[in-house]
């Protein structure tokens, strides 16, 4: 009998062995691959495939190790991200698969008394809904669209602990591993033990042990990140994906570049369960879907105890002299700290400054592997000045002098975190606020002071205890905290957002600011959000103000389909990237007349990436427009496609297209 077999980190989807035993597919085996001996799975038994010098299966490690249900989700991530199969096990399946593993000892947990929550009308409706669905064992999708601080944890709550009271098992999807501590502290008050977190920064043998114990049924919820949804789960009745907008569901550097809020409802689809989508923002294509059906709308209209959404001003900083705190900002973060309450201050950009430049000559310091320019950072430790590159990491010493035309006084230009952090900490000093111990009241969280294991944790826990009264950071300060002495939420620069050339980016700010605006008043006191701008007339800006999301969604849906951008259109990138530029060029080129022979697409390119040199490689990009019923065997042929001189990254779907 002839089996195929499908062996992570192989780009095939599978090869043909013989064998004497009877094995289904789901079952772990060793196969000899050239010289050496690795596992794979079994993917189809009774494989007719003729292949010349074909081998023997060299033995069966484990029956039924993945199962089919999940053999079928991975294959139909192959067909549809365009990847092999092969490169679709290499992520879905932890590495060393074959090491020996302990279960983990039970973790040791003391009860809190918790009083849960009383849901308001419009959680209860929301939660009856997803339980119904729940009764009929079938798939139903849902997105649960509800303001910030209305309150779509408790539901997500409720809804899995029907679920476990029936025995069945949930998986939540969490955005970041930032956000899972305090979504995993609401889940353990209420499940106990029985819930588990997957961080991205366990190690790999953590990593395995988890995944064999989850897949042996030991806990009754799981909580992860995106590679989460890969996990067996005996007894699956739901899946959750919170914050289901979040770009960090995408993976970025890996091939395939999949989504997985849109691998979690695929799989609810093959598991026949439930699918919980929800945002404050939601996607426009997620919105759009349950206008067509796809998706079940389900909507918190209200704040947690009726609570009004913080006012929000705009700052035109076209007419400011100090353009990082301007004197309105300014009077508002010293009148908080005069109310003993709190305030988190938001840029998008890390570092001192964004660039250096010599103002005789023209001359910005740029990476010489990426073509950007560098950014100015002070060390964490020792405050001493160095230039950095966001993309490659790369490091160059601070110069004194000018290396083009050897003067002597180099500028640095705009701000990031470090430099606002120094201007918030004179104004603490300038109102003699200081803590008897000497710590300063103004704490920074973005990835340089959150880079160290567990500072991030500790920076949060010193602003949820009040010890630090104003928190500035990153994007990282954007995700669903609740902390409820937050009064004012300042933006010190809404069009960083922006800069990006690409047709999400209104989306972008949108989602950005009305996440960052959540963070305020979420308490009993009134919120206020201020919004620091050179476009104020920029629409996303003034939604993000009305903090109304129907009303953004309308005015972009109708901008996306004048353009036949997705949800109008399916999207597919083609990146090329290679050292040598010229060659890059000729194999776009060679790929475009080839795509030109199918008809059925428009092809955009080839063009120039944004970011055209990244370590030392030249990347330019053919960008596909489907239509959305495009049929995807039509495209069979891009899953195999490799270019003589460079490499090929495909991203289906893709959130950024340049
Ligand atoms: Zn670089
Ligand atoms: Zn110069």
């Amino acid at each position: 009998m002839k089996v195929d077999v499908a062996i992570p980190r192989t780009r095939v989807d599978y090869l043909t062995y013989t064998v004497t035993e009877d094995l289904n597919p789901g079952d772990l085996v060793l196969v000899p691959v050239r010289k050496k001996t690795k596992f794979g799975i079994v993917i189809n038994k009774s494989s007719r495939r003729e292949v010349p010098g074909i081998k023997n299966v060299h033995e069966l490690v484990q029956k039924e190790f993945v199962p089919t249900n999940l053999l079928t989700l991975y294959k139909w991530m192959a067909d549809y991200y365009l990847a092999p199969l092969g490169e679709v096990l290499k992520l879905a399946l932890p590495s060393k698969i074959l090491k020996k593993y302990e279960l983990p000892t039970e973790r040791e947990y003391k009860p809190k008394k918790v009083q849960a929550p009383k849901p308001n009308y419009h959680q209860s409706v929301a939660i009856q809904s997803i339980v119904n669905a729940l009764k009929k064992h079938s798939y139903a999708a849902f997105l649960l669209y509800g303001i910030t601080g209305s309150g779509k944890t408790e539901v997500y709550i409720r809804c899995v602990e029907k679920v476990v009271a029936e025995g069945g098992r949930a998986l939540v999807l969490v955005p970041e591993i930032s956000m899972t501590p305090l979504l995993f502290d609401r889940f353990e008050e209420r499940f106990h033990n029985e819930v588990v977190t997957i961080h991205s920064t366990l190690t790999d043998k953590d990593r395995r042990t988890l995944w064999h114990a989850i897949k042996e049924g030991k806990y009754r919820v799981v909580i992860g990140p995106r590679s989460t949804v890969f996990v067996p789960i005996p007894g699956l009745q739901i899946i959750i994906v919170d914050e289901e907008h979040d770009q960090s569901y995408k993976e970025h550097t890996r091939m395939p570049h999949y989504n997985a809020r849109d691998v979690a409802v695929a799989r609810s689809r093959f598991d026949n369960i439930v699918v919980v989508l929800g945002s404050a923002t939601p996607q426009v294509e997620s919105y759009y879907n349950t206008e067509i059906g796809k998706y079940q709308l389900l909507d918190l209209k209200e704040r947690i105890d009726s609570r009004p959404l913080p006012e929000i001003e705009i700052i035109d900083l076209r007419e400011e002299i100090r353009p990082y705190i301007s004197p309105m900002l300014q009077e508002s973060i010293e009148s908080t700290l005069r109310k003993d309450e709190q305030s988190i201050i938001f840029l998008n950009r890390r570092g001192f400054a964004a660039s250096l430049m010599c103002p005789y000559c023209g001359f910005t310091a740029k990476c010489p592997f990426c073509s950007l320019p560098l950014v100015y950072h002070k060390s964490e430790k020792d405050e001493k000045a160095s230039l950095s590159c966001h993309i490659c990491s790369h490091r160059s010493p601070l110069r004194s002098k000018c290396p083009k035309c050897g003067r002597a006084t180099l500028l640095y230009r705009g701000a990031g975190t470090q430099r606002v952090e120094d201007i918030l900490k004179k104004i603490v000093t300038g109102m003699d606020l200081k803590r008897e111990d000497g710590t300063s009241i103004v704490v920074r969280l973005d990835r340089d002071s959150a880079r160290p294991r567990g500072s991030m944790q500790t920076i949060l826990n010193r602003f949820q205890r009040g010890e630090a009264k104003i928190l500035l950071g990153t994007q990282l300060v954007t995700k669903g905290f609740d902390f409820q002495d937050v009064t004012l939420v300042g933006i010190v620069n809404a069009d960083i957002i922006l800069h990006l050339p690409d047709f999400r980016s209104g989306e972008r700010t949108f989602q950005i600011l009305t996440q960052v605006a959540g963070r305020s008043g979420r308490g009993e006191k009134q919120g206020k959000v201020l919004i620091q701008t050179y476009h104020p007339e920029q629409y996303a800006t003034i939604f993000g103000q009305l903090q109304d999301y129907e009303s953004f969604y309308r005015n972009e849906l109708r901008c996306r389909e004048d353009l036949g951008f997705p949800p109008f259109s399916r999207l597919i990138l083609l990146r090329l990237k290679g050292k040598n530029e010229h060659d890059v060029w000729n194999e776009a080129e060679k790929l475009h007349s080839a795509l030109r022979r199918n008809n059925g697409f428009q092809i955009f390119g080839p063009n120039r990436s944004f970011y055209y040199k990244i370590r030392d490689n030249y990347r330019v990009f053919l960008l596909l427009k489907l239509k959305k019923k495009h049929p995807q065997h039509k495209l069979e042929y891009l899953r195999a496609y490799k270019p003589a001189k460079c490499d090929i990254e495909i991203d289906v779907d893709p959130l950024e297209v340049f």
